[in-house]
């Protein structure tokens, strides 16, 4: 905490990290005396760069960019790209951290990383965002490669600004490999990448839930969110025929008593293609300033942003019935709302597993690109469909023997334990 006073988002990470693997940590002598814990908690450097691009009014202007790369213990280091004003040192180095473990679930080789720039892509013009793209990637591309560091997408990079990102560095580098995921299908991206967020954590959800015997079929699903993650959630979830209540923004919640239908969200998906605001749209119903929380519901999906459920939102989707939990956000709940579904015992699954669908894809997208092959989409879909099934089965094996399994104490301590023995194989690295 002494090193990292300012960064919460970070804190709150290792914090949680620090609670589920305590008592397993707490025996492991070797560990404990080399420090591994502490070590890991270390970013192996943070890169810091001015960002400067012409305005449409011929105006300079700059932003701050930065690429974490925290860990490359099992692989390259791997993780998005995040534009969002929000963007801070901490909330990256938070996120490159979950990534480490994150990416270690897959049982790909993968490292840690995270990325992006506080600028704001929001009421910014195509030209503008192909002017930022490009000077951001004129830093970034000393520092990323195949073998090295391939970054994705996240909030606010999808997969226009891949493109762009991509395009530059081909330019720069003149040389044609996949130093990126997320790519259009037609220059190097993998079938289903697009989709693999959102419904790897409907994929995980099913087994959770069939785990606990039940289904997904016929429960009502809150989420979050009117994103990438979002939006193939709710793709997937209705196609497993259950109600989808809501899909939300930074602005309001769009709420649908009878289920979002499959023509609802494709209006949903073609406003927020073009940059709209649900605002815009006159289906379902509209509640302005509101989060999803409140509805009743079975299954709480929230696919946004860092702590966007707090502990108040818990206590009243705990009051309604909730079942389930599943993390399409990274972080998406405070510490104390996480605490109140543990304390309840209601399943709970931590981003780091939930949405690792599309780092998995974006790992697949990576062996495609040094095979220089391209899978078909039920191919990939396939692998997605297992490997977040043997996602699920590490989890359960790793928290087996407790009174109460929890998810969260399980992809945690899976996650920890194949990172810190091939850390700790390796010296004072
Ligand atoms: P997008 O940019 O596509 O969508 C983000 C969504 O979240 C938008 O609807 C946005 O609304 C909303 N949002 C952003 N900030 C806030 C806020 N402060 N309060 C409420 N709503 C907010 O991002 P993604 O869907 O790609 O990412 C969503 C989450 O999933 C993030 O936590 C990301 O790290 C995580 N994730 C994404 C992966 C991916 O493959 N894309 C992989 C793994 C995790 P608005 O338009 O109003 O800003």
């Amino acid at each position: 905490t002494s090193a990292n006073p300012d960064q919460p988002e970070f804190l709150q990470a290792i914090d949680e990290m620090a609670q589920s693997i305590g008592d397993w940590y707490g025996k492991q002598k070797d560990f404990r005396k080399s420090r591994i814990f502490q070590r890991l908690a270390e970013p192996d450097r943070v890169i810091s760069f001015r960002v400067c691009w012409r305005d449409d009014k011929g105006v300079l202007q700059h932003n701050r960019g930065w690429r974490v790369q925290f860990s490359h213990i099992l692989g390259p280091y791997k993780g998005g790209l995040r534009f969002a004003p929000s963007v801070t040192e901490s909330i990256l180095k938070f996120l490159g951290y979950e990534q480490i473990f994150k990416n270690a679930l897959t049982g790909l080789p993968m490292g840690g990383a995270k990325g992006g720039s506080n600028f704001d892509p929001k009421g910014k013009s195509p030209a503008e965002i192909e002017r930022f793209c490009q000077s951001f990637m004129t830093e970034l591309s000393r520092h990323i490669g195949p073998d090295i560091d391939v970054p994705a997408g996240d909030i606010g990079v999808g997969q226009r600004e891949i493109s762009l990102l991509y395009g530059h560095y081909l330019r720069l580098s003149n040389t044609w490999h996949g130093a990126l995921t997320g790519k259009g299908c037609n220059f190097g991206g993998s079938a289903v990448r697009t989709e693999a967020t959102g419904y790897g954590c409907v994929y995980f959800c099913c087994e959770m839930l069939s785990h606990n015997d039940m289904e997904i079929e016929g429960k009502r699903i809150a989420i979050s969110g009117s994103g990438n993650v979002a939006l193939h959630a709710a793709e997937k979830a209705i196609d497993m025929d259950a109600t989808v209540l809501s899909v939300s923004d930074s602005d309001a919640v769009l709420e649908f008593k009878d289920g979002l239908t499959k023509k609802d969200l494709g209006k949903v998906k073609t406003l927020k293609g073009k940059g709209g605001r649900l605002s815009d749209l006159s289906i379902g119903k509209f509640h302005k300033g509101k989060k999803p929380w409140n509805l009743e519901c079975d299954i709480a999906m929230p696919c946004a942003t860092q702590n966007e459920l707090d502990e108040d939102a818990a206590k009243t989707l705990v009051e309604a019935g909730v079942s389930a939990v599943c993390e399409g956000a990274n972080m998406p709940l405070t510490a104390k709302a996480s605490e109140i579904f543990r304390r309840k015992g209601i399943l709970h699954a931590p981003g780091k597993a939930a949405n690792a669908g599309g780092v998995a894809v974006s790992g697949l997208e990576q062996s495609q690109n040094a095979m220089r092959q391209s899978w078909s989409a039920e191919k990939v879909d396939q692998e997605l469909r297992d490997i977040m099934k043997k996602i699920h089965g590490e989890i359960v094996s790793a928290d087996a023997g407790k009174k109460q399994l929890s998810y969260v104490d399980g992809a945690n301590l899976a996650a920890f334990k194949r990172v810190a023995h091939a850390f700790h194989s390796f010296g004072s690295f």
